[in-house]
């Protein structure tokens, strides 16, 4: 069961392979690894100390940060991904990243969003510049209130970490551009990611 993986010089965290969201070029549904992981397909889902037992196997050297970021969305776990969180803090000096759909509060309404401030940085995975052409690609299982969701959990995670958020260049010049402008307007960062696939691309 891969909970740890590597990809050039960061390390990913995979602690769930559920994800409310469907999207389109999720790289779910074009081969099982990512980077050092054969497979990123769980058996079940790691419980906290064997997560803090893998980590603890993990060779540090060389790498450069840490990122939650496997094949599903880490806030469908909260409550693990703060506290796995806190515990890498606590043994290495890495900066750790919470990559994101940015759902958590639809996932799980009484998660407190102060409690970002554990990441370092928190990557939330735009998508599309409006809510027809978010629905569209991304098909979240909450229906016409996500994209509103979306935009709202961004505004308040920025009160608390480094927030940024990207989108992949497949969705069209058209909705980048309206992306850098959205995005612009919300005084976020926009990261645009060039989209390869498995093991060439993945943030
Ligand atoms: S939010 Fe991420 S994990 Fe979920 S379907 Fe979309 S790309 Fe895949």
């Amino acid at each position: 069961m891969t909970v740890f993986y590597t990809l050039g010089d960061k390390l990913y965290v995979n602690i769930t392979n559920r994800c409310s969201c469907d999207c389109v070029f999720c790289l779910r549904g074009s081969g099982k690894g990512v980077g050092s992981a054969e497979t990123l397909w769980l058996e079940r889902e790691p419980d906290l100390d064997e997560i803090k037992t893998a980590f603890g196997a993990v060779k540090l050297d060389g790498l450069t940060e840490v990122v939650f970021c496997g094949y599903g969305e880490p806030t469908e776990r909260a409550e693990i991904v703060i506290a796995a969180c806190e515990h890498i803090k606590s043994k290495c000096n890495l900066p750790v990243r919470l990559n994101t759909n940015g759902l958590v509060k639809l996932i799980e309404p009484a998660f407190i969003l102060s409690s970002l401030e554990i990441f370092d940085s928190v990557s939330i995975s735009l998508n599309a510049a409006d809510e027809e052409e978010y629905l569209r690609v991304t098909k979240p299982k909450f229906g016409t209130e996500t994209y509103s969701a979306l935009l709202d959990f961004a505004r308040e995670a920025k009160k608390h970490t480094n927030v940024f958020f990207t989108v992949v260049d497949v969705i069209g010049e058209e909705q980048v551009q309206k992306c850098r402008e959205l995005a612009k307007s919300m005084e976020i960062p926009l990261r645009v990611r060039h989209f390869v696939g498995n093991n060439e691309s993945y943030s």
